[in-house]
């Protein structure tokens, strides 16, 4: 997807206009990707029309290569299309505000509704959960379960009665403990069906909700866009959570469903656990959309493990190119420390372009393992003069970490590579494909 993207730009980014033919090829490039991000085909037309206008009537900025500035109006475009900024919780003037969540059978709701309730109290605010899906008695059990192991109280009364008995209950409960939300789960079907609706738009009517959050699975693709319309008309939703975004799904659902709906997204789900829920950034999804690696969540997550200070301090230099092997080795472990490799590899910025340059298979355990015995082979004025690190010294610092001098040479030319990219990536908008 990314490469597409790159040659397509890259074929006139080297010459100094762009002809409209260049920017059409451009643009079927730019269609195909959100096609394959699961963009539905109308929303793709409109958008791709919209950016050609807008493209055709820029102009010229210097600072920028043709290729940069289509980009960046794409870019742009996405992002506006999302909805700009972040987006926040509703909150009622009198507590509790009250979050209903709805959607298909799978989508995450039970989850996402103990994921809820776990942020709120991570803000001191006093969540209370109710257990409205009553049709399968493991779904009440789920949902007992998570809130015990987050300790958040819950509402439950089994499935001998009705939702909208508990419901209420559960209304009046959180009113008399003082809960400054009420976040309830309801029961959803495989496909859209009459009970259902009816059902949910019952519960709607007697809770006055300040949120309706329509639960999407970001890999459903279409059904999650039919369905999110379906709810959105019959029920009428306030705002969409995403889920299993650390699955391969590019989120293109989000775009879809912002389109039909017009609400936006207000959180993505990125795990089975409870912590896995994140606010929604639309700048961030446009980028991993685009296939351009998330730099910002990035940051984000290295922020929590590592202190705000550090992470100052780490854009600063990344910004500056003063980020040496030190610092580099010390980003690595940290890095480790944070979790699956894999996903977090994944949204290093320019992340795919080190890998087809330098024909790195795979950054692995072993990978880091190797860099990390390599670095520290060396004494610390190496570590933060990287670029004097000479072939006698190489071959000292070999010896040094069981390794050969060509692999030495290797690390370090990636480093000189991230180093670079990073760079740009951190102070310019988007030269990927310079
Ligand atoms: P519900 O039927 O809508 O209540 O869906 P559940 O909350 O029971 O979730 C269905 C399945 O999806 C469960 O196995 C969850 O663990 C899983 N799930 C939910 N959200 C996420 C997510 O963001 N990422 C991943 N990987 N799995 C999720
Ligand atoms: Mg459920």
């Amino acid at each position: 997807l990314t490469e597409r993207l790159q040659g397509a730009f890259k074929k006139f980014g080297s010459r100094g206009i762009v002809t409209e033919e260049d920017l059409d090829q451009a643009l079927r490039e730019v269609r195909m990707a959100m096609l394959e991000a699961d963009v539905n085909f109308r929303v793709v037309r409109e958008f791709t029309q919209r950016v050609r206008e807008k493209a055709l009537g820029a102009e010229v900025l210097r600072s920028l290569t043709p290729a940069q500035q289509v980009i960046d109006i794409v870019h742009q475009e996405l992002v506006d299309m999302l909805g700009g900024e972040a987006p926040k919780l509703a909150t009622a003037s009198r507590p509790p505000t009250v979050i209903m969540l709805v959607g298909l059978q799978g989508s995450g709701k039970t989850t996402s509704a103990a994921k809820l309730a776990n942020l709120l109290k991570k803000q001191r605010l006093r969540p209370l959960l109710a257990a409205c899906d009553i049709y399968r008695p493991a779904a009440v059990d789920q949902l007992v379960t998570l809130a015990r192991a987050l300790d958040v109280p819950i509402h439950e009364e089994g499935t001998s009665v009705g939702p909208a008995v508990i419901a209420q209950n559960a209304l009046e409960k959180a009113k008399r403990m003082g809960a400054t939300h009420l976040i309830v789960d309801t029961a959803g079907r495989l496909h859209i069906d009459e009970d259902m609706m009816n059902e949910v738009a019952e519960l709607r009517r007697l809770l006055q909700p300040e949120e309706v959050l329509f639960v999407a699975d970001a890999m459903a693709g279409q059904d999650a866009v039919n369905a999110a319309k379906e709810f959105h008309e019959r029920v009428g939703t306030t705002g969409l959570i995403l889920t299993k975004m650390d699955g391969d799904a590019r989120g293109g659902a989000a775009l879809s469903i912002r389109a039909v709906t017009g609400v936006p997204v207000k959180f993505i789900g990125v795990g089975e656990k409870a912590d896995a829920l994140e606010p929604f950034y639309p700048d961030r999804l446009a980028s991993r959309i685009l296939g351009m690696g998330d730099l910002l969540t990035l940051i984000e997550k290295a922020k929590e493990t590592m202190g705000e200070e550090d992470t100052e301090a780490f854009k600063e230099k990344l910004k500056k190119g003063t980020f040496d092997l030190q610092d580099f080795i010390e980003q690595l472990r940290k890095v480790r420390k944070m979790g699956p490799l894999g996903q977090l590899v994944s949204m290093l910025p320019g992340f795919n372009r080190i890998k087809m340059q330098l024909q790195v298979d795979e950054i692995d355990d072993r990978f880091f393992a190797q860099a990390e015995a390599i670095v520290l082979s060396m004494t610390p004025w190496e570590r933060r003069h990287p670029e004097k690190i000479d072939g006698k010294r190489r071959k000292r610092i070999a010896r040094g970490s069981g390794t050969d001098p060509a692999q030495v040479n290797q690390l370090l030319k990636q480093f000189f590579e991230a180093r670079k990219i990073a760079k740009t990536l951190s102070t310019g908008k988007m030269p990927l494909f310079r």
